[in-house]
């Protein structure tokens, strides 16, 4: 069975070398739904508890949101640094709290200082895909990951052969055979 979660990321992109409107700097709500596939853990009858996978992704997807996201090549990244250089944003601002845990990846680079995230390609519906699924792959069993952006939609679907061990009391992973939450060992 699967535990499904949705996720909103505001956003701010524009697609470098492309001959369109979205040549130009613009913002979108975009959003990103994640299917996690496993048994139905019989001690809280669910696969994964969806507020438990909403923590450990928005770890990570934090660093998208309310954050502009810019090809490595993009003529316009240095000058855009270079303006919050000078304004004395580059390096992060007391007010700029809602931080997402820092990634360095062959895709993408998050700045989580500045709000910004580099990427290898152009950020795309299917470019996010493939970001977000590197990044948490390891931590949880994805099956399926869609992704909507203003009239763009892309998904991708994932097999996924062993099963996780996760806590009967909370739903949580277990971290060698410990739930990091309540303290049931297997
Ligand atoms: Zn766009
Ligand atoms: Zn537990």
């Amino acid at each position: 069975m699967r535990s499904i979660t949705s996720f909103d990321l505001q956003y701010a992109h524009r697609f470098f070398g492309f001959g369109g409107e979205a040549a130009y700097l613009h913002g979108h709500t975009g959003t990103l739904t994640i299917e996690v596939e496993d048994s139905v853990n019989m001690g809280v009858n669910m696969v994964f508890p969806c507020n438990e996978i909403k923590k450990i992704a928005w770890d990570v997807l934090k660093n998208f949101d309310h954050a502009l996201v810019l090809r490595e090549d993009d003529p316009i990244l240095p000058a855009i640094l270079d303006v919050y250089e000078k304004q004395g944003i580059k390096d992060g601002t007391p007010t700029n709290t809602m931080k997402g845990e820092a990634f360095k990846t062959e895709l993408a680079t998050a700045y989580p200082d500045c709000r910004l995230v580099v990427t290898k390609e152009t950020l795309t519906t299917e470019g996010m895909i493939k970001i977000v699924h590197s990044l948490l792959k390891d931590k949880l069993n994805i099956v399926k990951i869609t992704f909507t952006s203003g009239d763009n939609a892309a998904s991708e679907t994932y097999e996924v052969s062993e099963s996780k061990d996760r806590c009967p009391v909370c739903g949580i992973l277990l971290e060698d055979g410990k739930c990091p939450k309540c303290g049931y060992q297997k």
